[in-house]
């Protein structure tokens, strides 16, 4: 892939291109916004614009050196990833960073360092890279991708230049899907509006795996009586999932909202086309009676408000905890709004 093969964010491409040749690239960019949008693989193809044999203002793809960059054997490209149960960037990941700085530049014409999450960078491994963005090398450019920009450190956004990327449009979601392996239009359609505009969520509720932790969440919350220890059972399932994939725990709130969503529009305007879950529509008539209005309009807000505690870093098993047991308590869900 080039650049001029990325659907969606136009504008920040044709900004990244000009500044390139211009010469005017700064040394940091945050990108920030949803997760699954294309900011990592704008950051990657970049990297490759910046290094090609070919030169321009994109990359040609099929060079050694784009090709080395795509299969991260590039010696000038570093990608830091989060490691561990804590799924955390480390000082000793930044420390690493550091050394390869003071090494000359291998083969390439830029050096660039990606962070994949820069909000899991911890405190030290966050006041060791400042450092480094303080005093700019030439040549060595920094792209920090987030999909929760309040968790990055507010020292380390002020010495990036900020990109805020936007969700793709349906359309853009729908191209995407037409060249994956999406074949049926039907599925499509119903990816496209799971998706918000992030293709990275239509592609995992594609998977087998999303599929069924779309099915758990569903028949979670249409369940007639759960009781505190199997909410607390199912909670320790989602968690196993966000462990495996921290883009799940987003996925997860969002299925509920949308659950919560799918139940008012049915009781308030009683109407099965705008349903959010159109394959459960036998399920959700079935218990639309399940609640009030307000119990329902409490259960979305509360999971606004633990999405917004999340952009804190609240811990993921309190989180689920919680919800959880907010949502099958109907007393609380009463008595809180
Ligand atoms: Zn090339």
């Amino acid at each position: 892939m080039a650049l001029k093969e990325i659907v969606g964010h136009a504008s920040q491409i044709k900004i990244f291109q000009s500044s390139i040749q211009k010469g005017t690239l700064a040394h940091a960019y945050l990108f920030s916004g949803l997760e699954g949008i294309g900011k990592e693989k704008c950051a990657r193809e970049l990297t490759k614009v910046l290094n090609c044999e070919k030169g321009g203002a994109d990359s040609c793809d099929t060079c050694s050196v784009c090709l080395r960059i795509d299969g991260e054997t590039f010696s000038d490209f570093h990608v830091i990833v989060p490691s561990g149960a804590s799924r955390t960037i480390k000082i000793d990941d930044v420390q690493k960073v550091q050394k390869s700085l003071n090494l000359s530049r291998y083969e390439g014409k830029a050096k660039v360092i990606l962070f994949t999450e820069a909000d899991c960078l911890n405190e030290a491994a966050s006041n060791a890279l400042l450092k480094i963005l303080e005093e700019p090398v030439e040549k060595t450019y920094f792209f920090l991708i987030t999909a929760n920009h309040e968790a990055v450190l507010p020292t380390i956004r002020s010495r990036c230049r900020q990109v805020p990327f936007y969700p793709l449009a349906d359309s853009e979601v729908e191209q995407i899907l037409t060249q994956s392996e999406v074949k049926d239009p039907t599925q499509r359609e119903f990816l496209v509006r799971l998706s918000e505009g992030s293709i990275g969520r239509a592609l995992r509720f594609f998977e087998e795996k999303g599929r069924q932790l779309r099915q758990s969440v569903i028949k979670f919350a249409l369940s007639k009586s759960s009781s505190p220890t199997e909410a607390l059972f199912a909670s320790e399932q989602f968690q196993k999932s966000v462990e495996q994939d921290k883009a799940y725990l987003w996925d997860i709130l969002k299925i509920f909202e949308g659950v919560y969503r799918d139940l008012l529009m049915l009781q308030i305007a009683g109407n099965e086309k705008q349903l959010l879950n159109p394959d459960w529509a036998q399920g959700l008539n079935q218990q639309k009676d399940l609640y009030t209005v307000d119990q329902l309009e409490a259960k979305v807000i509360m999971i606004e408000r633990i999405r917004t505690d999340l952009h804190m870093n609240i811990q993921v098993k309190f989180a689920l905890d919680y919800l959880l047991l907010f949502l099958i308590d109907k007393e609380k869900s009463l008595a809180s709004h």
